[in-house]
């Protein structure tokens, strides 16, 4: 498929109160990592397992015919399966799926010291520079090599990383770091906690402060290693709720302390991160919405702030590796849709608002594709909503132009510094960049 002709269906579907449909496929809950922060991790016991390549083209090909676009194999860990994978992605590109991605924890990357490992990130980079593949992420939580190392159980692997991304470079290949908001991001940000139920605004400004600290440090980190694109992963503790409405069964989540904030620390963690992304967009692509934060925030803290619903559910769908059923995301597991070659689209509720869980994968482009599937079904609520709420749809356009100056996040793309630096010179001079220091609050 061409893009002025995928632009053309994207519009027509928008047209239609539809968003690009996105298909999350966990291949496999294997993995070899030790993540504290997921139930996956190689130290769980349970029966491990995964989708056969027949049911995985199987579900590629009930999806096309859905008009979903955006295809992303998860795990696990999707390159324990490379091969596979390889395959998978390449029948996905046949069959026209505009956006096809995949991640890894980066196992591959270990030994660097090694003789052969240049040969072999070689090897890799070609294979999957051979691929429709548009953008590879891989993980990364935390700015201190050490720590990240210790979290994930792969010593040296930070030195690979770094070795290891100017071949992809060169192959074509441009990955993202994701980086997943925990605990120990930093030094400092490590066992750093408010207590209490009435805490004091010296704590939370310490709070702020020590995050905004960690995260500056993380974008700079990034850069010197060699990343052109970062997103970062909300942290995710999910609880199954009382009346069944949260029921993961994407089991990436986990009640370890490390990702498991309280509702004031997630606002102040939200702050300090849109308010460094904000700082760091000149340097990198950051692939988090402002906008998006904004409605975090808002949710977080109870005001009034309307958000865009989810499109789980409607336009965004999981598939679970353990069953190869469908869901409206990872996290509600009470809500099966059986299976996706049997989901008829128009029987979906479109209704039924959820902001259950702040899963950015979901969450972020919902709010991002909200104020254009408003305006084009109902410019009058849009209208009411720019004047109620200006400064949210400000941050939404910001958004949408910084989309455009990172060549919409395509990892098969360079990244321009002068169109970042321009993006950025633009918005100083239109005075509109999201509330910063020191008018923050913190
Ligand atoms: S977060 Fe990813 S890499 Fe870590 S244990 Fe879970 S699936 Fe494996
Ligand atoms: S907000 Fe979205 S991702 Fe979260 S539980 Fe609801 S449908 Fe799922």
């Amino acid at each position: 498929m061409t893009t002025a002709s995928v632009r053309i269906r994207h519009l027509l579907d928008l047209g239609r109160g539809r968003v690009p449909g996105q298909l999350i496929i966990q291949l496999t809950d294997q993995c070899n990592a030790r993540c504290p922060q997921c139930g996956m991790r190689v130290s769980e016991k349970f029966a491990r397992t995964r989708l056969t390549n027949e049911r995985v083209k199987r579900l590629l090909d009930a999806a096309i015919q859905r008009g979903i676009q955006i295809v992303s194999f998860t795990g696990g860990e999707p390159l324990l399966l490379l091969d596979d994978l390889i395959e998978l992605i390449n029948y996905a590109g046949k069959l026209g799926f505009a956006y096809i991605r995949t991640g890894t924890n980066g196992f591959l990357f270990r030994n660097p010291e090694k003789s052969d490992f240049s040969e072999r990130m070689n090897r890799l980079a070609e294979r999957l520079a051979a691929t429709p593949l548009r953008n590879l992420w891989i993980s990364v939580d935390s700015a201190v090599p050490a720590m990240h190392e210790h979290m994930r159980g792969f010593p040296g692997i930070i030195e690979g990383i770094a070795r290891a991304l100017p071949i992809f470079h060169a192959h074509g290949i441009y990955p993202s770091a994701n980086v997943g908001l925990n605990r120990n991001m930093s030094e400092e940000t490590a066992g750093l906690q408010i207590l209490g139920a009435e805490p004091s605004d010296e704590a939370e400004s310490h709070f702020y402060q020590v995050y905004r600290q960690a995260l500056r440090q993380f974008y700079g980190y990034l850069t010197d290693l060699g990343f052109s694109m970062t997103s970062a992963c909300y942290p995710m503790s999910i609880q199954p709720t009382d009346d069944g409405s949260l029921q993961s069964v994407y089991a990436a989540t986990a009640m370890d302390m490390v990702v498991n904030f309280s509702r004031r620390e997630k606002i102040l963690l939200y702050r300090a991160l849109s308010d460094t992304v904000e700082e760091y967009r000149d340097r990198i692509r950051i692939l988090t919405p402002l906008s998006s934060l904004q409605a975090l925030i808002a949710q977080t803290s109870g005001t009034s702030l309307k958000q865009y619903p989810c499109r789980g559910g409607i336009d965004y769908f999981f598939v679970d590796c353990r069953d190869g059923l469908t869901y409206p995301c990872g996290y509600r597991g009470n809500d099966s849709l059986g299976y996706l070659w049997d989901l008829d689209m128009s029987s979906l509720n479109s209704k039924k608002d959820c902001f259950l869980c702040d899963w950015e994968c979901f969450r972020d482009p919902s709010e991002l594709f909200g104020p254009v599937v408003e305006g084009l079904r109902d410019p009058r609520a849009l209208f009411t909503r720019y004047r109620l709420q200006r400064p949210a749809l400000q941050a939404w356009w910001q958004d949408v132009r910084y989309a455009r100056a990172c060549n919409f996040f395509d990892g098969r793309k360079p990244l321009v510094p002068e169109r970042l630096r321009s993006f950025q010179k633009t918005a100083r001079a239109e005075g509109c960049l999201v509330k910063t220091e020191p008018a923050c609050q913190y």
